[in-house]
């Protein structure tokens, strides 16, 4: 795969099946309403396939299907040893599928096919590795009580876990619920998001090959507004976790309070800020990875490095470089190595970026970029884009663009990058530029976010809990944490003769 050329990929993409039917129950099927929506790929604009659109009924047949299976305990009575080896088995099918998953998710939605194989597939397998290893070595607790009491706290899975997630990191957002959903011993009705559903239906073919039992694990693809609506008014859901806007978010929430209650779990939007204090030591570090941290996957990352604020007396030599970076980072077609950036997941997306990049225009200094982008005559691509001197009121620092788009903003003392970085409705991730360790500490105590990268962008590891603050949302995905909102605290006392 290391030498795999344009060709290579383009011959192995021709060989893939895609999976147009919902997952349910162990089988797939066509949604009730014999229903369609067109899986596009946003670098060609070329139909993939007709996909299921699931509706209400099609909801009521994964639920059902994930209750039977969680209630007589195919799954969520398993021993934690014998859920291990299961996924562990699955964490190894999708690495003996690498090629064909990473296909999925560049071909379905324009990231490039070299990222997703490095970074999104082998990411997924391992996830489901780390749960898969995590979970029999969990312990509950023995609550301390007078002789004659025995009070066990013990964590019991759920029962039904829906699941609804984004598309821009398809297989990678699909795997980060499941993958600790399952191994608490959970059934999950999972809605991935109707740009992208090709990955999270190979993956859950996958799962069944690995031995999840028929019911356990189900994939319902369809619109927001339908399928992620039912998910979110099911009374027999236990738990909703959700990653996506914020809008949507708060959606589910109210979604929760009209029906049954359930937990719900928003992992949502991001305005990340990016501090670079002049004396970070290696301005050429952190050139390259602010970069990355505002153009890696089309700039579609919810904790994108979209805000960066720099100490004003390194500002135009930063600008400088980060100018040449853009410059290389030119998008081109996703399928081939050389590209730097890919395509935007579809033309709704693109003309959105477009319209903050054309009012930006008038309101701040547009110095790389602004432009869209066609390869070879087609496409969603837009240039990475840099703006300067934009007021921290501008929509340009304050929203959501979600694509490659940067505002630069310069400061002058400590503490207005601080009050800066955290005047934002979201606290979802920062970072901070230092080599001056005692600053490092103090600024990343005083920012309200979920996590804070030193000296580096966008760290993230199976053993650390990722999520927001504020209008972030609450949810945590990944580390041991991320068990805790898959299960329920029970307590069973026992009365013992002494
Ligand atoms: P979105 O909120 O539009 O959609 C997310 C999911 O919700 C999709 O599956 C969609 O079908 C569903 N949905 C949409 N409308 C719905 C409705 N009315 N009822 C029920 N479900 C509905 O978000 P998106 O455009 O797919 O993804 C981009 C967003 O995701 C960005 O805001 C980004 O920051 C966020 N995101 C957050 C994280 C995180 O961990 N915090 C990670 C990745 C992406």
């Amino acid at each position: 795969m290391a030498n795999h050329t344009r060709e290579d990929w383009k011959a192995r993409a021709a060989q893939i099946t895609f999976r147009r039917q919902a997952f349910i129950d162990g089988k797939f099927v066509d949604a009730l309403s014999g229903e369609t929506f067109d899986s596009i790929n946003p670098a060609t604009g070329e139909v993939l396939a007709k996909v299921a659109a699931c509706g209400a009924a099609d909801i009521d047949r994964a639920v059902a299907a994930g209750r039977r299976a969680f209630e007589d305990g195919r799954w969520s009575r398993m021993a934690p040893g014998d859920r291990k080896a299961v996924l562990l088995r699955l964490a190894e099918l999708i690495r003996a599928n690498l090629e064909e998953m990473a296909l999925l998710d560049s071909l379905d939605m324009g990231k490039l096919v070299t990222d997703a194989a490095t970074i999104d597939a082998p990411g997924s397998a391992h996830f489901f590795q780390w749960y898969a290893e995590a979970i029999d070595k969990v312990y509950d607790e023995v609550a301390p009580t007078a002789r004659g009491d025995l009070a066990l706290v013990r964590r019991v899975p759920l029962g039904v876990v829906g699941a609804v997630v984004p598309w821009n990191f398809p297989l990678d957002m699909a795997t980060w619920k499941s993958s600790a959903a399952l191994a608490a011993g959970n059934s999950v009705v999972l809605k991935p998001a109707e740009q992208s559903p090709l990955s999270a239906l190979r993956l859950a073919e996958l799962a069944a090959e690995a031995g999840i039992p028929d019911g356990v694990f189900n994939v319902v693809p369809g619109y927001g507004a339908t399928a992620g609506k039912a998910l979110g008014l099911h009374m027999d859901v236990d738990c909703l976790a959700f990653t996506g806007s914020t809008e949507v978010g708060k959606m589910f929430m109210q979604y929760s309070g009209q029906s049954n209650l359930k937990q719900v779990w928003p992992e949502t939007g991001g305005k990340s800020p990016n501090i670079i204090f002049a004396d970070c030591g290696d301005l050429d570090a952190a050139a390259d990875m602010a970069a990355f941290g505002i153009f890696f996957n089309q700039g579609e990352v919810c904790s994108a490095n979209s805000r960066l604020y720099v100490e004003r007396s390194i500002k135009d030599a930063l600008v400088e470089k980060l100018i040449a970076r853009a410059k290389a980072a030119q998008p081109g077609d996703p399928l081939d190595p050389a590209s730097r950036m890919g395509a935007i997941v579809d033309e709704k997306q693109t003309q959105g970026i477009l319209r903050f990049i054309e009012a930006g225009k008038a309101s701040a200094n547009l110095v790389a970029g602004g432009e869209r982008v066609h390869v070879e005559g087609k496409g969603c691509f837009v240039a990475p884009t840099i703006f300067e001197d934009v007021r921290p009121d501008d929509p340009l620092a304050r929203d959501e663009i979600f694509g490659p788009v940067l505002s630069v903003i310069a400061f002058d003392t400590e503490e207005e990058a601080i009050r800066m970085a955290n005047d934002s409705i979201y606290g979802l991730a920062a970072s901070v530029w230092t080599d001056n360790l005692s600053r490092a500490l103090r600024v990343s105590e005083q920012l309200h976010v979920g996590t804070v990268s030193v000296n580096t962008v966008d760290a993230l590891s199976a053993q650390t809990p990722f999520g927001g603050m504020k209008q972030s949302g609450f949810g945590r995905d990944l580390s041991l944490h991320s068990l805790e909102k898959y299960t329920a605290l029970k307590t069973t006392w026992i009365k013992y003769k002494i």
